[in-house]
C-alpha cells in the first residue's frame, strides 16, 4: 500500500493559477505567474517564432534522436546571444554548453555537475529572496543550499552593503547563485558598477559564479545590455557557469528550451566536460527534446528573423516598463496613496515585489479577485491598460 505516502503541499507558485482558474469574478487578475501576456491579457506566440514554425515545416526535417547534448546550432547560438561575438573562451573554443530542459533542467544540471566535480565544497549561496525553486533544485541536485543577504525590505531595493559582507565573508571558493538579470522575485538588480565591484570581490575570495539568466532581453529590452553582468565577470577570468532559458524572451515556455554552459582553461578540459555532461545527462532523459530548440535555432541563425524577434522582445520589455508606470502613476495621482511607491518603476523585468504583507495580499485575493504569490510578488505582465486602475485601486484599499 501507499498509505505511508503523505499528502504534500501544491506548489507556491502554480498553486495561485489553480486558485485563479476556479474563481469566476469577471474581474479577477492572475498576477502569480510569469508568463508575459499581451495588452489583452492573452498569452502570445511570437511572429518570428510562428515564421520559424512554418520554415520548418517546409523543410520537412526528420524527428531522429538529438545527441545528448542536444541541437547543435543552437547550443552554438544560444552561447552566442549570451557570451556575446566578442567572447574570449568562446572564439578560444573553452566553453562547454549543452542543451537543457528549460532554465529549470540547465540548473538541475549545473547542481549535479558541481555536486559531482567542484572540488572545493557541496554548498551553493542563494539570495534571499529567490526564486522559490532553486532550493529545491539545489537541494535535490545533492547539495547544501546557504543564503546571502540581496533585498533590503526597508527601501524596497538592493542590500548592498549587507550582500558584499556575505560574499566576504563566506569561505574562500563557495559557489553563489546570482540572477544575471531582472531578478526573480524582487526586480531588483545590481547597477553595472555594482556588477564590476562584485566581479572585483568574488574574485579576491575565489568564489565560483553560477549565473542564472531566466530574462536576457525582459529586463532593458536590449538582449546585450542584460548580459552585461555575465560578459562584465567573464572579462574578469571567472571561470563561471550559466543556466538559459528561452521560455520568457522567445515565448517558448511549454517547449522547454535552454542551455546549460561553463567556462573553461582549455580546449581539452572543456572536451572532458562535455564527456561529463554527457555521462550525466544520459540516465537522466538521454537527450532533449528537438522542437523548441529548433525553433529558437532558426531565429537566432536567420538574421531577418532575429532582428524581427529583438524587436519583439523589447515591445514586450517596453510594455511592462509601461505597466509600471501607470500602477505607479494611478496609485499615486489618481488614489493620492501616501505610500513610496518608487520601487514599481525602479525595479525591473517582469516582477514586482510590492512589499506587501501576507494580511494584505490575502485581502487582494479575497476582496478584490486578485492572484499573487504570498510574498506579494506580482507579476507585472499579468497587467493591462484595462485593469492597471483596478489593480491600483484594489493595492490602495488594503495598504490605507
Ligand atoms: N530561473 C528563474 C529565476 C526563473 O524565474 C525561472 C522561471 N520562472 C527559471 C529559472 C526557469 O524557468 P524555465 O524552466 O521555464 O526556463
Amino acid at each position: 500500500s501507499w498509505a505511508h505516502v503523505p499528502q504534500g503541499p501544491p506548489d507556491a507558485i502554480l498553486g495561485v493559477t489553480d486558485a485563479f482558474k476556479k474563481d469566476q469574478h469577471p474581474k479577477k487578475m492572475n498576477l502569480g505567474v510569469g508568463a508575459y501576456r499581451d495588452d489583452k491579457g492573452k498569452p502570445c506566440v511570437l511572429n518570428a517564432v510562428r515564421k520559424a514554425e512554418e520554415m520548418i515545416l517546409k523543410d520537412k526535417l526528420d524527428k531522429e534522436y538529438l545527441p545528448i547534448t542536444g541541437l547543435a546550432s543552437f547550443t552554438k547560438e544560444a552561447a552566442l546571444l549570451a557570451y556575446g561575438k566578442d567572447s574570449e573562451p568562446l572564439g578560444e573554443g573553452r566553453i562547454a554548453v549543452t542543451q537543457s530542459i528549460s532554465g529549470t533542467g540547465a540548473l538541475r544540471i549545473g547542481g549535479t555537475f558541481l555536486n559531482r566535480f567542484y572540488q572545493h565544497n557541496k554548498k551553493i549561496f542563494v539570495p534571499t529572496p529567490t526564486w522559490g525553486n532553486h532550493h529545491a533544485v539545489f537541494r535535490d541536485s545533492g547539495l547544501e543550499v546557504g543564503q546571502y543577504r540581496y533585498y533590503d525590505k526597508l527601501t524596497n531595493g538592493l542590500d548592498f552593503n549587507g550582500f558584499v559582507e556575505d560574499i566576504q565573508n563566506a569561505p574562500k571558493n563557495s559557489i553563489f547563485l546570482l540572477h544575471a538579470c531582472a531578478h526573480n522575485p524582487t526586480g531588483v538588480d545590481p547597477t553595472p558598477q555594482q556588477w564590476d565591484q562584485l566581479s572585483k570581490i568574488f574574485k579576491e575570495r575565489n568564489h565560483f559564479t553560477f549565473f542564472d539568466m531566466a530574462y536576457q532581453g525582459f529586463a532593458s529590452g536590449d538582449t546585450d545590455r542584460d548580459a552585461y553582468a555575465i560578459r562584465k565577470f567573464v572579462s574578469d577570468g571567472h571561470r563561471l557557469c550559466l543556466s538559459q532559458s528561452f521560455a520568457k524572451n522567445m515565448g517558448l515556455y511549454a517547449e522547454r528550451v535552454g542551455s546549460f554552459s561553463i567556462i573553461s582553461d582549455n580546449p581539452k578540459e572543456k572536451a572532458a566536460i562535455d564527456s561529463q555532461l554527457k555521462i550525466l545527462i544520459r540516465p537522466m532523459y538521454s537527450n532533449p527534446p528537438v522542437n523548441g530548440s529548433r525553433i529558437a535555432s532558426y531565429v537566432l541563425s536567420n538574421p531577418e528573423l532575429k532582428k524581427e524577434w529583438l524587436g519583439e522582445v523589447k515591445t514586450m520589455a517596453d510594455r511592462i516598463i509601461t505597466m509600471r508606470d501607470k500602477l505607479k502613476k494611478h496609485l499615486v495621482q489618481d488614489f493620492e496613496s501616501k505610500h513610496n511607491w518608487n520601487h514599481i518603476t525602479d525595479q525591473i523585468g517582469m516582477f514586482c515585489y510590492t512589499g506587501l504583507k501576507p494580511k494584505q495580499v490575502e485581502r487582494l485575493t479575497n476582496d478584490f479577485h486578485v492572484y499573487l504569490t504570498k510574498d506579494g510578488r506580482i507579476s507585472i505582465a499579468g497587467i493591462s491598460s484595462h485593469n492597471v486602475k483596478y489593480l491600483a485601486e484594489a493595492i490602495h484599499e488594503v495598504t490605507k
